[in-house]
């Protein structure tokens, strides 16, 4: 639609000459920013273009014309209206000029008018732009160097950035406690300028580096109120628009506190270490002490039931076995203390060489035959030859009481299952009993130090919680694993696995 014939009254375009009206109004009717005319004593709408009509969200341009429309009606503030007239009375032309409208559905933008004033018409033609978006841009813009100076205001971690010559450009007031004058004194100046250039503080070298590409991290001491401060600095080249190095960008974090926590640490664990060593020592020293009253106690009462020092009266045979059993358990547990302080110390000696397993089981077993345990055990043995990397002393150790444990936590007919063989590269040795099991909530702990399951059943044995954890720590130092799978009611078994001697057969 031609709208230059959506004009009011008798007002002809006076912008536009008579000879190229044709054209221009094409040319307005099209433009993408907004035309207008309207009349100066009253802001009556006299003409306006589709990209204004749009604009201000009117369908068309004679929806804009229709009724008593008036540019009045848009303004959101009136004062800004009068500011508009003032200056076009006064100049007879406004650019630039910016101002809150109000479209047809009350919604707010914003707009800049440039426009010029015919007094002999008493009209106002002009051009308007919608700069809403640009205004959002800016305001956002401003939102965020305003977060980003508040941000860089409030960390406590020292900023700046030197240009090419050394000179300090931006800083945070942060820094001031590190050179202790005003932040306004250091901008401008270089570190040779701030005297800063001491051994105490800077490299004189780090600039030069850093202008060479380099980054450059360091930790440095200042006395400040006459306290010691750490600090860590860290210095990034920035690079410029042509790729050299245009400045440096620095941030120093003052350390002291976590300096002085590291140092409080490795305090407490030197008297941690010492007290460990204290304990370790008592262990040892109280073990030995215990140890030497029990090898009479158990070598006599021995001698007595094997009726050495004469026919031993029946009703003394239970006492004096009594005597003997409960020395045993003593001695044994003397004996984990022990393996444990060792362990410790760091003091254990494993010797590892390759290992028959298979006569490795079978001797242990047969040892354990001979002992009395008042339990009627029957060892089933399913041994296929395999050699493995370990020191026999030590798996022996570790088989003994894996099956102590299995007659421990047997009723009275146990039955033991060993296995060994070859699995997935490895050697392993099961072994597996018919006893009470472990409830599934109890396994993860039972190799811990100290560690016993709590039940009617286990408290009727004697036993320190020791056994499988020094069970565990010498299989992991011969660089083997263990691990257990249990059903209570049906019984336990414990795998071991070792790397293999190389050539198994
Ligand atoms: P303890 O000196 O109590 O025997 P261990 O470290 O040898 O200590 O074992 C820890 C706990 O694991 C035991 O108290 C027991 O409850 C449980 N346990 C160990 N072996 C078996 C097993 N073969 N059958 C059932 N429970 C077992």
């Amino acid at each position: 639609m031609d709208s230059t014939k959506k004009q009011r009254g008798d007002n002809r375009n006076p912008g536009i000459s008579t000879e190229m009206e044709s054209s221009s109004s094409s040319f307005i009717e099209n433009a993408l920013v907004g035309f207008y005319r309207t009349k100066y004593s009253d802001g009556r709408i006299l003409m306006v273009n589709n990209a204004l009509t749009k604009m201000f969200g009117f369908e068309d341009p004679e929806d804009m014309l229709a009724g008593e429309n008036t540019i009045a009606n848009h303004y959101v503030d009136d004062i800004r209206r009068n500011e508009l007239l003032e200056i076009l009375q006064r100049d007879g032309e406004v650019s630039n000029f910016e101002s809150m409208m109000r479209r047809k559905d009350g919604s707010i933008f914003w707009v800049r008018f440039t426009a010029r004033y015919f007094p002999e018409i008493g009209c106002i033609e002009g051009v308007v732009t919608d700069i809403t978006g640009e205004k959002n841009a800016l305001e956002s813009l401003g939102q965020t160097s305003e977060l980003f100076h508040a941000l860089l205001n409030s960390i406590p971690d020292m900023i700046f950035i030197q240009d090419k010559a050394g000179r300090y450009t931006h800083i945070n007031p942060a820094i001031e406690k590190l050179f202790n004058i005003p932040a306004s004194e250091i901008i401008g100046k270089t570190n040779r300028d701030i005297h800063l250039h001491n051994n105490e503080n800077r490299d004189s070298h780090d600039e030069d580096r850093v202008f060479n590409g380099e980054i450059i991290e360091r930790d440095f001491t200042k006395t400040i109120d006459g306290r010691i401060h750490s600090f860590h600095m860290i210095l990034y080249p920035i690079n410029g628009a042509d790729g050299s190095i245009s400045g440096i960008f620095g941030i120093v974090h003052d350390i002291t506190d976590t300096m002085q926590y590291l140092e409080e640490i490795k305090v407490k664990n030197i008297e941690l270490l010492s007290a460990i060593e204290v304990k370790n020592k008592f262990i040892s020293m109280v073990s030995h002490e215990l140890r030497t009253p029990l090898v009479p106690i158990m070598g006599y009462s021995e001698l007595l039931l094997d009726g050495t020092y004469g026919a031993l009266p029946e009703a003394m045979r239970e006492p004096l076995q009594t005597i003997y059993d409960r020395s045993e358990d003593l001695k044994k547990q003397i004996e984990d203390l022990l393996t444990i302080s060792r362990i410790d110390q760091l003091a254990i000696r494993i010797i590892k060489k390759s290992v028959y397993v298979d006569q490795l089981v079978q001797d242990a077993v047969n040892s354990y035959r001979a002992i009395k345990s008042g339990k009627n055990i029957e060892f089933i043995i399913e041994c296929e030859p395999c050699r493995i990397v370990a020191d026999p002393e030590r798996l022996n150790q570790v088989i003994h009481n894996l099956v102590g444990n299995a007659i421990k936590y047997s009723n009275d007919v146990v039955a033991i299952t060993i296995r060994t063989g070859t699995r997935a590269g490895k050697g392993f040795i099961e072994v597996s009993d018919n006893g009470i099991g472990i409830a599934v909530e109890y396994l993860p702990y039972i190799f811990d130090r100290f560690y016993q399951v709590e039940n009617l059943e286990t408290r009727k044995h004697e036993g320190s919680g020791l056994g499988l954890s020094i069970v565990k720590e010498i299989i992991e130092l011969m660089d083997g694993t263990i691990e257990v799978s249990s059903k209570p009611g049906v019984g336990t078994t414990f795998t071991i696995e070792f790397p293999l001697a190389e050539a198994t057969t």
